[in-house]
């Protein structure tokens, strides 16, 4: 990955820009120490890693926006941060850049039981908000692996999904409405404690926008009724093209489960080795099925799922009989990721998303690329979204492997792109896909997309460098024009 050149006449003004932070935010709410600042330099996707000119931690929207007209009036580059468990370098700060963190923005400023909403601020977790009306029967349904530490800001800029996502939607089609500060400091509201909004819905735009648009500082999200029971079936196949065959089957069946999972070999082992869930340690594929709802609908489910399942030539299902058996099933699945971790030193997090049909040729494709890059892999993955999680293991110490890495899992996502599929499911493209965004997307496209950026941040200060593989100057957007080898703009660092 190039990085971005860093702007050395903004590095020379470091003091004087500190001391104008301190002059808007007092106290310690500004970071200028190294090792203050060393917390923050990278994200979930911890191969990169950069120190931030600066760290701020604004309390109120006032201070926010203090901040963004200062960044604003003197051009320089900000990075918003929610709890930094990004997995695509979303949140990877810019040397030159001032980092805003905004997890002192903690408070549910609001619970509407009658309306089914609440409204909260971005830094509480996603898990606080289901916490805080769970004494009532509701819960706030996207359900990201990382939710007891992810914030719900950082949720809506990454369209955040989870395993109970198949039935209940992503982020997207859970947030109400947000309030926003643009980078000019100027605020926005879009949608809100309603069911529709006026005019164009810039609220889906804004929802995955990978903190590119503006500064979200509060979110209205949709409360759902706890489903009344909820059963898991645990099932075991001697090869991933059968589980995936048994997927397509369940959704033909027109039954959408709450959570459809697939692990294959190495994360069954490595999640079973870690959490003792009694995960086959025999078989070559699992599904964890989970069907809610009333007991007597969820009864039936599980009865034609296993018949499915069995058709498919299950060598295993094992069924929930109690809340403690279902969340057993969960919790290597749950967990898969840090297990993962215990068998190399580091991985790499994959994220493409492919439809359902082509499980069985992805998988085969991934098996056949880890050969070829001498890497090991452990997919675990939403099979019912078809988003698919390859955890590419590799040693950065070894000279060469994050390389192999890299390479292998671009392979993995332009697979996924030619078999009519798409580059992210719910990681984002941060640093992490940026380059590989031509693969889905031509000239034209990509221009359009920018466009859609420079309506909002003209002076390309908000997150630059994540997700478009060449930084534009919005003022040559449509009418560039290269005269005898030269390019407008020389000045414009481009990568
Ligand atoms: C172990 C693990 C498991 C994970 N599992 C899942 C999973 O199941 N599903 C899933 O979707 N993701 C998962 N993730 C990825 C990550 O948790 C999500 O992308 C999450 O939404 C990031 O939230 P955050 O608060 O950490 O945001 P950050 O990492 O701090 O930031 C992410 C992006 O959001 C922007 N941002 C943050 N706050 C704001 C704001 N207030 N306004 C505007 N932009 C903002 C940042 O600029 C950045 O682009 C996982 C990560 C880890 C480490």
């Amino acid at each position: 990955m190039k990085a971005l050149d860093v702007d050395q006449t903004i590095m020379a003004r470091r003091r004087e820009i500190v001391a104008a932070l301190r002059a808007i935010i007092p106290g310690e709410a500004v970071i200028d120490a190294e090792i203050g600042r060393r917390p923050y330099e990278s994200d979930g996707f911890t191969a990169y890693a950069n120190l931030p000119l600066v760290v701020v931690l604004p309390s109120t929207t006032a201070e926010l926006q203090a901040v963004l007209r200062y960044c604003y009036a003197n051009a320089i580059k900000v990075v918003p941060r929610g709890a930094g468990t990004s997995l695509s370098g979303g949140a990877l700060p810019l040397q030159d850049g001032v980092l805003i963190s905004m997890m002192k923005f903690n408070k549910i400023k609001e619970i509407d039981f009658e309306n089914r909403c609440a409204v909260v601020e971005p830094g509480v977790t996603n898990a606080a908000i289901s916490r805080a009306v769970d004494h009532r029967g509701f819960y706030y349904a996207p359900d990201p692996s990382s939710q007891i530490a992810c914030s719900i800001g950082g949720n809506v800029a990454e369209n955040s999904g989870g395993v109970h996502c198949l039935k209940y939607g992503l982020t997207t089609n859970n947030v109400l409405g947000v309030e926003m500060a643009l980078m000019d400091g100027e605020i926005v509201r879009l949608g809100g404690a309603f069911l529709d909004a006026e005019g164009y819905d810039f609220l889906s735009l804004v929802v995955g926008s990978e903190g590119m648009l503006g500064v979200v500082t509060e979110v209205t999200v949709r409360l759902l009724r706890k489903p009344e029971s909820a059963r898991a079936l645990m099932i075991a196949f001697d090869s991933s093209e059968a589980g995936g065959a048994c997927v397509a089957d369940v959704i033909a069946a027109g039954i959408i489960p709450g959570g459809m999972e697939m692990m294959d070999r190495p994360a069954i082992h490595a999640a079973e080795d870690f959490v003792h869930a009694g995960y086959p340690r025999d078989a070559e594929a699992m599904l964890i099925v989970e069907l809610d709802g009333p007991p007597v609908e969820v009864n039936h489910l599980v009865g034609l799922v296993e018949a499915i399942a069995l058709k498919r030539g299950a060598t295993q299902c094992r069924i929930s009989n109690s809340e403690a058996e279902r969340l057993a099933f969960w919790a290597g699945r749950k967990a898969a990721f840090p297990a993962v971790g215990r068998l190399s030193p580091d991985y790499l997090c994959m994220d493409g998303t492919i439809p359902r049909k082509q499980l069985p040729r992805v998988l085969a494709g991934i098996a056949e690329l880890s050969e070829k890059h001498k890497l090991r892999v452990a997919n675990v993955f939403h099979a019912g979204d078809g988003n698919l999680h390859p955890l590419i293991l590799y040693d950065a110490n070894k000279p060469g492997e994050l390389q192999a890495a890299e390479d292998f899992g671009s392979d993995i996502l332009r697979l996924c792109v030619e078999v009519g599929g798409v580059l992210t499911g719910e990681h984002g493209v941060g640093v992490e896909k940026r380059d590989l965004m031509p693969v889905m997307f031509n000239e034209i496209d990509l221009d359009q997309q920018i466009g859609i950026k420079c309506a909002f941040d003209e002076k390309m200060l908000l997150n630059p460098g994540k997700m478009f593989p060449t930084l534009h100057r919005c003022a040559e957007m449509g009418r560039m024009h290269v005269h005898q080898g030269q390019l407008p703009f020389p000045e414009l660092p481009r990568f």
